[in-house]
């Protein structure tokens, strides 16, 4: 029986798909990494999820428990539908229901940031901790709250945009419609939109920015950004000291409004700037609520890139397989409908 205990975790965004092999204890053992061909549709982008997964069965001893699968977008798990992701412009897509089909496996699927908290949550940085936050910053920002050991859903399914608490309420306007949203002001494409207008105003200051970028303003992203900011460009130094003060405010709220114990910080911008966990941990000590501090550790991601593979195969296993259990996690089968 034990052998059985593998699953299949897909990582479906708008430029890649990943597909790994994971086991009981989150260790992946292989993975495969394809570019989201969104131009052929949703069939094409399926089959290439359905010949990645066959590639990986291949050799195994065994049947995995299942498939999970992780979408950049609102999800409807219970009937399998991928609601609405914008970067793969998809609607109402009937995701689950196709592959389980073809593959004549049992597939799950959840939102990406979702299955990327899960995997830190059971292997990550959250082991062990039943009230947790994970906040992902990258190209947009997303996350997931767990508070008593159940992963929050809302009421429809879309609780964790963390990446649309209102920070400024006068601020730049954001995807989402709203103005001023942590993501508008810290995310990726927000970091770079604003580095490319500081360097558009005044190209004396934004000279550096301009030749790491091969003198496109258009080339500057928030990695070149981070990387002057790490060289004392002044223009960057200070549109890193904006994200961070952003940052602070919105972990000052979702520490106050959630109580965790951990708050995980992780994705690309994490990665390219992890000075900034201490910077953070610092000022929100000074400006969140006491009791809700005195607790709390904030702590980087440790899963990196495979958050989201690992978290998606976990769910599956949670779901398909009535042997798994984990040790350091109580009463997560009686949660997984929940995730
Ligand atoms: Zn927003």
């Amino acid at each position: 029986m034990a052998e059985n205990l593998w699953a299949i975790g897909v990582d479906l965004g708008g430029t890649k798909i990943e597909v790994a092999r994971v086991g009981a204890e989150g260790k992946l053992s292989q993975r495969l990494r394809r570019p989201t061909n969104i131009q052929s549709g949703p069939a094409a982008v399926k089959a290439e999820i359905v010949a990645a997964v066959r590639d990986l069965q291949e050799g195994a001893s065994s049947l995995p428990a299942g498939v999970g699968v992780g979408v950049a977008g609102q999800v409807d798990s219970k009937r399998g539908l991928v609601r609405f992701a914008p970067n793969l412009g998809w609607r109402d897509e009937p995701l689950q229901p196709d592959l389980s089909q073809t593959l004549g496996l049992p597939v799950v699927i959840v939102n990406d940031v979702r299955a990327a908290t899960l995997g830190e949550w059971l292997y990550g940085a959250g082991q062990g901790c039943n009230d947790l936050i994970c906040l992902f910053v990258g190209t947009g920002i997303g996350g997931g709250v767990v508070s008593g050991g159940q992963m929050l859903s809302g009421c429809s399914n879309t609780a964790g945009e963390l990446g649309h608490i209102t920070i400024d309420t006068q601020g730049p306007s954001c995807h989402c419609g709203n103005q001023g949203c942590l993501e508008a002001l810290a995310g990726g494409w927000a970091i770079a939109r604003q580095a490319k207008d500081a360097v558009t105003a005044n190209q004396v200051a934004g000279a550096s920015l301009l030749k790491m970028a091969g003198g496109h303003s258009d080339a500057i992203t928030a990695e070149i950004v981070a990387q002057a900011a790490k060289a004392s460009d002044p223009l960057a130094v200070h549109l890193i000291d904006n994200v961070a003060q952003a940052l602070i405010a919105g972990v000052v709220s979702l520490v106050n409004a959630f109580n965790p114990c951990r708050l995980i910080l992780g994705g690309g911008v994490m990665e390219g700037l992890p000075e900034l966990v201490q910077r953070i941990d610092q000022s929100v000590r000074q400006r969140a609520l006491a009791a809700a501090i005195e607790p709390l550790q904030i702590l980087p991601a440790q899963l990196h890139n495979d958050a989201g593979v690992v978290g998606a195969a976990a769910l599956a296993m949670q779901t398909f397989n009535r042997l798994f259990s984990h040790g350091g996690y109580r009463g997560h089968r009686e949660k997984q409908s929940k995730i």
